[in-house]
């Protein structure tokens, strides 16, 4: 989960700059323009990627990668206390921490913000949501955006780093826990964000911030209701939050491209799912945004429920959102 970003020299980008190619779905006028620069750091090198990769054959324990595996099984062996340490006020902790976390955190900053620059914000608010993100252990902005570029790039082709094509459970957790294949290197297509130093801090130190929340929770629980509280909002607000988040998101790249209706013909297996929609605070809607990946709004009719583009137009009105990029008209 943690690599230390290789130093880039060259100055830095503005939102707008470091903006991925345009899927030709978006209005010119209000687009963020690339430059030449702009466009080299989006430029992910995949094409040298080992197809003897395990994701092709049985896995072998030697496959794992240590640091996610070890933290990503510990989240859910922790979560197995949650029957043991329920609480109301803890259960309201997980709640209200999916939601800024998860919807705010992974949806709205890691996704729609910093991966395809779907609208502008202040630096200073980037840097808050940026913070609930890597809250979710789900890695820095920097390994995250990369590989989810990389995604967008070979949806579905032999160079996705996680198509249902290679199982769902490949592609729902599997690819997280094992190493990434030779010639695969995320970083190489985020290197807008590892010029910020702010972004790159946060992508060094992005497994920090957790243990600082999860000392607030036990020491407000314990001074609150004691031991049983403190364990509460520490295994509710913790390791329940995190485990769930994690399958919400991943349920993105194994179930949207699994089941659910396609609007567009995107040539790959994306599709538009209700209920991982639900789980992620419109996220779901995953063909639409397949079709139009610059699009802030991934939900396009009535029903469509998109969560994350209404709190996106709420921070317009508010002076914190603004070039909201708009979906190509159909
Ligand atoms: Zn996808
Ligand atoms: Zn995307």
């Amino acid at each position: 989960m943690s690599q230390i970003a290789p130093a880039i020299t060259g100055p830095l980008f503005q939102p707008g700059e470091s903006a991925p190619p345009l899927a030709g779905c978006a209005a010119p006028e209000i687009t963020p323009k690339l430059t030449a620069a702009g466009a080299d750091s989006m430029s992910a090198t995949v094409a040298a990627v080992d197809h003897h990769h395990h994701r092709d054959r049985p896995l072998t324990w030697r496959d794992l990668d240590p640091v996610n595996f070890l933290g990503i099984g510990g989240a859910h062996l922790f979560a197995l206390a949650a029957p043991f340490t329920f609480s109301w006020s803890g259960l309201g902790w997980m709640l209200g921490l999916w939601w800024a976390c998860g919807g705010l955190g992974i949806c709205l900053c890691y996704h729609r913000l910093l991966t395809h620059r779907s609208f502008k914000t202040p630096r200073w608010f980037e840097y808050v949501l940026t913070t609930l993100g890597v809250l979710n252990w789900q890695g820095g902005p920097v390994q995250w955006v990369g590989m989810h570029r990389i995604h967008h790039k070979h949806s579905d082709g032999e160079n996705d780093p996680h198509s249902p094509k290679h199982g769902f459970n490949w592609a729902h957790i599997l690819w997280c826990v094992t190493r990434e294949p030779e010639g695969m290197d995320a970083r190489n297509a985020a290197k807008d964000l590892q010029r910020n130093p702010v972004t790159a801090w946060f992508d060094k130190y992005h497994f920090l911030p957790q243990f600082v929340l999860a000392g607030a929770l036990f020491g407000a629980g314990w001074a609150v209701g004691g031991w049983p509280l403190a364990l509460s909002w520490l295994v509710w607000g913790v390791a329940v939050r995190v485990v769930f988040v994690y399958h919400a998101t991943w349920f993105v790249n194994s179930a949207a491209h699994t089941w659910g209706y396609q609007s567009h013909d995107t040539g790959d297996g994306s599709r538009n799912n209700w209920w991982v929609a639900i789980l992620s605070f419109g996220e779901g809607w995953h063909n639409n945004h397949h079709a139009c990946d610059r699009a802030a709004a991934h939900g396009r009719k009535w029903y469509e429920v998109d969560p994350t583009y209404y709190t996106i137009k709420a921070l317009s009105w508010v002076g914190l959102a603004w070039d909201i990029v708009p979906p190509k008209p159909e």
